[in-house]
């Protein structure tokens, strides 16, 4: 990536940041927090969501999408769906119904009796994607980023994450990766904290890497707990990238993988910062 993406990113984060900060301001909880922030990363077409994912073996976008509530630990999800713009907003209708993860036709089914639109499939690519996959098509190609995530406290103590992918560039149709299944590409709780993952779903998913996070959150600082948990990714043979708020407002954040742009705000502090990785 070159340094004039990395800007543009840093402001895409920021804008995210930026609006939840102003709804928590207007009394929002975290949950419609976190889903604004991955709403609007969604819809700008360089991350790796919504608009802009990373394109299957058949050269259409199937999309992952997961919000949780610390509070209630109400969790909702939506996988591999292909016609839904903002993935993030069923994903947050799934956890207001009797369902955990809904996939493909049927998700897609749910978004319209929820009133959410059909989008054409080709919306969601981009020229970048296209050339990307067929990059990868050419040859293995072992890039992949831009899975986006939010993680939030509010005033009221409440924690919520909520992460949307496009999944990982010519992926098998029907792959689904760890983003929508619980703790492990997202996951919050009441008194640990928010976690959301982005990295090779495989190994996150068997790690529990969010789970594992925000569960060694008692003995450790929120950036030890990160790396515990990027420790056990690490060993499976993955890596991946962490962003945690703790229930004491702390925010952290790690990566094995190239690149992860991040955008944070406190009643003490604001930034936004594009790492390398390990
Ligand atoms: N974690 C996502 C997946 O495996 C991909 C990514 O974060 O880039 O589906």
């Amino acid at each position: 990536m070159g340094r004039e993406d990395w800007t543009s990113r840093l402001v895409g984060v920021s804008r995210a940041r930026d609006a939840a900060w102003r709804l928590l301001e207007q009394g929002a909880d975290a949950l419609r927090a976190a889903v604004e922030a991955v709403r609007l990363l969604e819809d700008d077409p360089q991350f790796n969501a919504g608009v802009g994912s990373a394109l299957n073996r058949d050269g259409f976008a199937e999309l992952d999408a997961a919000v949780m509530d610390g509070e209630t630990l109400g969790f909702g999800a939506v996988a591999a769906v292909r016609d839904v713009k903002n993935p993030v907003l069923l994903a947050l209708e799934v956890l207001n119904s009797e369902h955990v993860l809904l996939a493909g036709e049927g998700a897609s089914r749910f978004a319209r009796e929820r009133g959410l639109p059909a989008c054409d499939p080709r919306e969601l690519v981009t020229e970048r994607q296209l050339e990307r996959w067929t990059a990868a098509r050419r040859r293995a190609l072992e890039e992949r980023s831009g899975t986006v995530g939010a993680v939030v406290l509010d005033a009221g103590g409440r924690l919520a994450a909520a992460t949307s992918t496009g999944g990982m560039v010519d992926q098998r149709v029907g792959r689904v990766g760890d983003t929508p299944l619980p703790g492990a590409g997202t996951y919050a709780e009441a008194g640990l904290g928010a976690v959301s993952a982005t990295g090779h779903g495989e190994f996150l998913a068997r790690a529990l890497a969010s789970y594992r996070a925000a569960a060694s959150l008692g003995d450790r600082s929120p950036q030890e707990a990160l790396r515990a948990a990027l420790d056990a990714v690490g060993r499976l043979g993955g890596s991946g990238g962490l962003i945690l708020v703790d229930a004491r407002g702390r925010v952290a954040w790690a990566q094995t993988t190239p690149e992860m742009s991040v955008a944070w705000r406190t009643p003490a502090d604001e930034g936004a910062q594009m790492r390398e990785g390990a």
